[in-house]
């Protein structure tokens, strides 16, 4: 195993009820809050009432920024930054999914720095500083409530990136199960997807002996494949929300990977996909995960085939790596397929008229992939592999 440091900073407060805890934890921070949130399910859900609730409760004094974009806009990053600076914000509170979460983190790096927060983004300086974020979690899927990254959407140049900082973590993240209940199947769908293809982004590295880690998520991706049918039919189910929950934090909070890093080119080829056609980033690793896999078979069979025994109980016997390998790829894009996942960018109407430019896009810091280095031919074919 390679020699690693872990820190996770982050506060995780997970159950039904928890959402009291807002009223210890906020104050610590001090009494400006900017309550950041999206498109209006916190209201529908009443979730915005009983967390304006607990802050009037404890005297806060909360500005808000709404309407942040699922795929969030550096536009609406560059409002939130002014806020910050005009009313003197001291805790940035982000209540919703990866999207909301993501785009505090952005604020809460920009309003301290004197420049645009997207140099951050595209590499030409690192943060220094952050006001501190709290979040209450809506949606199972990122793992952003307890990571330091963040993916944000630059508009003008159609460009969707992630980046990260160490000051980014999120100081506390309140996880109530109950939180997810009113999630509709497909963003649940999503959610799923995503969190186990960022278990897959780790499972696909060239490291010797990392029998625990490879454990842990093959435990997890098992998990989530036994859950999913049954959540998907009882959107309400507390044991099921809060399994799934539990394994979308867990599949990207740095546990899983100690000593290593994962492949991470199938995020970069759906990021390229989602700046151009804004697509759901869950639905878009449904349909390039499994043609990533297929072009990269030969890369390492037996990691396939591993993959494909311990989470899909295939039968070696009698097979090549390869073919048990190829089989398991069928049983992971059969799966997602079962519960109403897209399979094809035909689904979102997507045709290969602007292939090279997302391709281009994915090469933007030179090629990419830890499992096996991808070129911009490579992507192109996956794209194609995909229609
Ligand atoms: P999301 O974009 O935050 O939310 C998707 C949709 O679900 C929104 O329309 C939202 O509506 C709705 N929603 C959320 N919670 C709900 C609830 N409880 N009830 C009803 N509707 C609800 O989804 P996400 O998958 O969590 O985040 C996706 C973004 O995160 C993408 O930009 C992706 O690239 C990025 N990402 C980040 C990381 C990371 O580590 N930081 C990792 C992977 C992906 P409202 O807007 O009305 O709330
Ligand atoms: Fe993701």
């Amino acid at each position: 195993m390679n020699p690693f440091e872990f820190h996770n900073p982050t506060k995780l407060i997970f159950g039904k009820g928890k959402l009291d805890t807002l009223k210890t934890e906020v104050p610590k921070y001090g009494k400006n809050v900017l309550l950041v949130y999206g498109g209006g399910s916190i209201k529908r859900s009443g979730l915005y009432d009983r967390v304006n609730g607990l802050l009037k409760e404890i005297g806060a004094e909360v500005t808000e920024l709404s309407g942040v974009e699922p795929n969030p806009r550096l536009s609406t990053v560059h409002k939130g930054v002014d806020l910050c600076r005009e009313n003197n914000i001291d805790l940035i509170l982000a209540v919703g999914g990866g999207s909301v979460i993501d785009c505090a983190k952005a604020i809460a790096v920009g309003a301290k720095y004197d420049g645009d927060m997207w140099d951050f983004v595209e590499r030409k300086a690192a943060a220094k500083d952050a006001l501190p974020l709290g979040t209450v979690l809506t949606i199972a899927a990122t793992g952003s409530e307890m990571n330091a990254g963040s993916v944000i959407t630059n508009e003008k140049t159609q460009e969707k990136m992630g980046w990260g900082s160490p000051h980014a973590f999120p100081v506390f993240s309140i996880l109530d199960p109950v939180n997810t209940f009113t999630l509709p199947k497909d963003q649940t769908v999503y959610g799923m997807v995503d969190m186990m293809s960022h278990v897959l982004e780790h499972y696909f590295h060239n490291e010797k002996n990392t029998p625990v880690q490879d454990g842990f998520c093959e435990t997890i991706l098992r998990t989530v494949i036994d859950t999913a049918p049954r959540l998907i039919d009882d959107l309400e189910n507390y044991d099921d929300r809060s399994t799934i929950m539990y394994c979308g934090t867990m599949a990207l909070n740095g546990i899983l990977n100690m000593g290593y890093a994962g492949d991470w080119a199938t995020h970069n080829i759906e990021h390229a996909v989602s700046a151009v056609y804004d697509i759901p980033h869950g639905g878009g690793l449904a349909i390039l995960f499994p043609n990533w896999m297929k072009y990269n078979l030969h890369t390492n069979p037996e990691r396939f085939k591993q993959l494909a025994v311990n989470v899909f109980h295939i039968d070696p016997s009698g097979k090549t790596d390869e073919e048990v390998g190829k089989e398991g790829i069928q049983a992971l894009s059969g799966f997602w397929s079962s519960i109403g996942a897209p399979s094809r960018l035909a689904d979102y109407d997507i045709d290969d008229s602007q292939i090279d430019v997302m391709a281009e896009k994915t090469v933007r810091f030179g090629p990419f992939g830890k499992f096996r280095t991808l070129n911009k031919e490579d992507v192109v074919e996956i794209y194609k592999m995909s229609l």
